[in-house]
């Protein structure tokens, strides 16, 4: 646990100096990316330690749940119980006031009203332990909810690549995007997919599949500036966004990757294989007018044109 806080606390100060160094808005999602990316870079022993400690937090949640289900079981069980003995009770009080109708003895009359207020007293007693349970159920429900809401707010990473997820992406977009509009501070889409990586699967398996886009993770977190941000956008499709960067700097930054991997290869670790797999490149900057749709389907079609083109090919959106 020390180390684990430790290492929180290095991650954590190499992310706020990146954040001040850079003028990174210090908003808490955009440092929690931030957090992630200085994590997925950085030596293998802290990652372990961190995603350890993740896994135990999600073995705890995964625990609460099932208490939480444990409870509900209880509380179903409550209701049915509750329905019994007020039934039994209603039962017995009909009883009691058939018997008040059809008696004219005082001594009948005083034993049954003793019997009523006995029955009664036994209803609030019931009702009142059921009540507390119910309530106490119903926080622990609450509590539940939260903690559901709070790791689905954590979960900004892919877990195959160790890259940014979909979400992650299209919040920093929306934030690109209103600077752009804001400030004119323009940003580049490479949207990235890999050539005939079908042939790949139906070669090797899809477990080697799964192992080289776990290598092409590595491979553009370590070939890409800190300042950039690679997501997975689909099965074998990344988006990178480069903040500040225009068309003419974006095919630099595009070529660069593109020759670096086919000159490459990427390894899957499980199964110890080793190949070389080449990508296709659409490139668009933002406009003026751009919504994120628009950049993005622009981006979408170069890519398109590059892979008609014979793939392994950079296609800006000039070129359409
Ligand atoms: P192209 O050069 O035109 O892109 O050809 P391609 O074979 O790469 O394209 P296609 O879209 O036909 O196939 C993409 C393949 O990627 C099909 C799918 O099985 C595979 N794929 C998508 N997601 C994953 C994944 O998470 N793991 C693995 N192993 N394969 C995936
Ligand atoms: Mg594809
Ligand atoms: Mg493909």
């Amino acid at each position: 646990m020390e180390r684990f806080y430790l290492t929180v606390a290095r991650v954590a100060k190499k992310t706020l100096h990146h954040m001040v160094e850079h003028r990174i808005p210090m908003l808490p999602d955009i440092y929690s990316r931030h957090f992630y990316r200085y994590l997925a870079s950085i030596d293998r022993d802290s990652q372990d330690i961190i995603e350890k400690q993740q896994q135990n937090d999600v073995k705890e949640v995964v625990n609460q749940q099932d208490q939480g289900l444990n409870i509900m079981q209880e509380l179903s069980e409550m209701v049915d119980m509750l329905d019994q003995i007020t039934g039994q009770h209603t039962k017995q009080l009909d009883n009691h006031l058939l018997c008040i109708k059809t008696t004219d003895k005082t001594n009948d009359l005083a034993k049954l009203k003793k019997d009523i207020s006995h029955e009664l007293s036994l209803v609030i007693i019931n009702n009142n332990e059921i009540h507390s349970h119910i309530v106490d159920a119903q926080e622990t429900v609450k509590r539940l909810q939260r903690k559901m809401e709070e790791v689905a707010d954590m979960a900004t990473i892919d877990e195959l690549t160790g890259l940014f997820n979909r979400r992650a992406l299209f919040s920093r977009l929306a934030e690109e995007h209103s600077r752009a509009e804001r400030y004119g501070q323009g940003f580049s889409l490479l949207l990235i997919d890999i050539d005939d990586f079908k042939n790949v699967n139906d070669e090797h398996g899809h477990q080697v599949g799964d192992g080289i886009l776990k290598g092409l993770g590595a491979f553009l977190r370590q070939n890409l500036r800190g300042s950039d941000f690679p997501a997975r956008y689909g099965g074998e499709e990344f988006l990178c966004l480069l903040p500040s960067t225009d068309v003419e700097q974006a095919v630099q930054v595009g070529n660069k990757i593109r020759q670096l991997l086919s000159e490459s290869t990427l390894s899957s670790k499980k199964k110890g294989v080793s190949l070389q797999v080449t990508i296709s490149i659409g490139i668009a900057a933002f406009a003026p007018d751009d919504d994120i749709d628009t950049l993005i389907k622009r981006a979408d079609d170069a890519l398109y044109l590059a892979k008609r083109q014979g793939k392994n090919r950079v296609v800006t959106e000039r070129e359409l």
